[in-house]
């Protein structure tokens, strides 16, 4: 998979990406993250990306033309399965979307900042409105970091134990159960016993009922949906 990560801020993003997992997958050649500043692709003099708003409210624009000069650039060198825009009154990210989207072989990221971006831009080039969550951050650079770590850690081969992507919560709309690791006791405090006993089928068993527990005391939501989905409310 490639990412694009459109941005004014292209430092707030090296180092993220230049570490641990993201760092190993880019390595490997599974994945590959770009990012490119959008003041590279404006024709003003001073670098100038951004303007005020019509009609005059506070807070300064990402103006169009740079943002259709990038994105034109990327698009005459490869297809993009998507162009995404980060955004607050996107729809809002989870595993399933992840899911979705890891399975993309080229994205674009276009990340906003200041007020936002021109509409126009929206309207033209953008295939997907993604948020985080309902706040607001100043800037789509952390929001591109945390949907491009979701989607890379789920192609095959980034996790060096590749079922672990299918244990993570949210994976069967069950949040995870519970994990430990030595010691087995620590200040009385001990690991349950059943984790200890070699006998898989008895931990499987444990950690379901143990997913299944969090998820009905953190997440009655979710809880209810996994009930109603797998038929057990009717059991
Ligand atoms: N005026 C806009 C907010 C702009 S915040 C509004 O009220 O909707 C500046 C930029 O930060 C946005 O363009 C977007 O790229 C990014 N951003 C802020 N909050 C975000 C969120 N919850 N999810 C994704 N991106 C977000």
């Amino acid at each position: 998979m490639r990412i694009d990560i459109i941005t004014c801020l292209p430092k707030l993003l090296e180092s993220f990406f230049a570490h641990s997992i993201l760092k190993r997958a880019q390595e490997k050649g599974i994945a590959e993250v770009v990012v490119h500043d959008i003041r590279d692709y404006t024709l003003f003099k001073h670098k100038q990306v951004d303007d005020y708003s019509y009609g005059g409210s506070a807070g300064m624009v990402l103006m169009i033309e740079p943002i259709d000069r990038c994105i034109s650039a990327l698009k005459a060198e490869r297809t993009y399965d998507a162009v995404i825009y980060m955004s607050p009154d996107g729809s809002t990210f989870n595993q399933q979307t992840a899911n979705r989207f890891s399975l993309f072989k080229n994205i674009i990221i276009l990340c906003g900042h200041y007020k936002g971006v021109d509409e126009r831009a929206r309207e033209a080039f953008i295939t997907h409105e993604i948020s985080i969550g309902d706040y607001v951050l100043s800037g789509g650079e952390l929001a591109a970091a945390v949907v491009s770590d979701a989607l890379i850690r789920l192609i095959p081969g980034v996790l060096s134990d590749e079922t672990s992507a299918l244990t993570d919560s949210f994976q069967d709309s069950l949040l995870a159960p519970a994990v430990y690791t030595r010691p087995a006791e620590y200040n009385g405090m001990k690991v349950p016993d059943i984790l200890l006993s070699g006998n898989e089928k008895e931990i499987e068993k444990w950690r379901f009922e143990n997913a299944l527990e969090r998820t009905k005391k953190r997440r009655p939501d979710l809880y209810e949906k996994f009930t109603k989905d797998s038929g057990l409310d009717t059991q």
